[in-house]
């Protein structure tokens, strides 16, 4: 079985990002730059953020945070976001989910320009990708088809099963792979034989967010199965896969952590390298 391992997929795409970046710096005189909106003090929020702009520095990208209390009114943070667009030095812009209940997600996300939609969650994007136009991507289903694409780069006509349809995951890692000519079937928390569906899988792609929801048995011998689930349990963090069982049938399988988790923000890198590059074009 091959283990497939995201922490030194990130590694290597990063340092290809680096170079990427170093090359843009001597074609353009500046570099793609990333900001991230942050309001509150959620602790797993505030994690994500401080990785985040440790990895932008890392690869050589401009990296802002700009950080409100939790009680910010809504139109500062859409003022900010229009302030943002028209900055020519903005790449990327991100606002850190979940929001304060007060602030409305719909709004936030279609305020900030498709072009430098980093997170790929505005409606144009997603319009675009299911449409197969060029887009940004969601990081964490993005970086879950790079670790697919290295263990198969010929994906055309595979069979893959997608467990859980949620905007962030599901929904965009259904499109990824469609594009890749596979037969995708979508599950969810009302698929009537989830067993007998991912039974079907050559691929198998789990975001739900239950601990070890696919089990041994509920997988083709030699399918690639992709674990996105993060699960607190008493036993620590454990994915949405049964590991050990499903380790024993699989060709190829991720760990959690250090499998599709570091993949995530490495595709933020990309996302923002992507945008500074196709407006530049523009
Ligand atoms: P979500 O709650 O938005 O969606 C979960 C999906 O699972 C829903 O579509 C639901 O229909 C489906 N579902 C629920 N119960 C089910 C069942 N019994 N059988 C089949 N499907 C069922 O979750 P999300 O935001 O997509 O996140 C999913 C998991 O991925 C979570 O554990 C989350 O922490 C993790 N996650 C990881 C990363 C990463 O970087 N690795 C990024 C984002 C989310």
């Amino acid at each position: 079985m091959i283990l497939i391992d995201g922490k030194k997929a990130a590694a290597e795409l990063r340092e290809e990002l680096k170079k990427e970046v170093a090359e843009l710096k001597n074609k353009y005189n500046k570099v793609p730059g990333l900001t991230v909106i942050l309001i509150g003090e959620l602790a797993p929020s505030k994690i994500y953020v401080k990785n985040k702009e440790k990895s932008a520095n890392e690869v050589g990208l401009k990296s802002e945070v700009i950080r409100y209390p939790e009680t910010v009114e809504e139109i500062t943070v859409l003022e900010k976001i229009d302030e943002l667009n028209n900055d020519d030095t903005v790449s990327g812009i991100l606002v850190q989910l979940p929001l304060p209940k007060h602030i409305d997600k719909q709004k936030v996300i279609e305020a900030i320009s498709p072009g430098k939609d980093v997170d790929g969650f505005h409606p144009m994007n997603v319009g675009n990708l299911s449409s197969g136009y060029e887009s940004s991507v969601p990081c964490t289903p993005l970086g879950c088809y790079l670790l697919i694409k290295k263990i198969e780069t010929n994906l055309s006509g595979k069979k893959a099963v997608v467990v859980g349809r949620s905007n962030l995951n599901g929904k965009p890692m259904t499109q990824l792979l469609l594009k890749e000519n596979c037969t995708v079937t979508i599950t969810h928390s009302k698929t009537a034989d989830l067993k007998g569906e991912c039974l079907k899988g050559d691929i198998i792609v789990a975001a739900v967010g239950i601990p070890e929801l696919v089990k041994g048995d509920w997988v083709k011998k030699d399918a690639i199965v992709i674990d996105v689930g993060i699960n607190k349990t008493e036993k620590g963090i454990v994915g949405d896969v049964a590991f050990d069982e499903v380790s024993k049938v699989a060709k190829a399988l991720t760990p959690v952590p250090g499998g599709v988790g570091p993949m995530t923000i490495a595709c933020l890198l990309k996302n923002t390298i992507e945008c500074f590059k196709r407006s530049q074009k523009n």
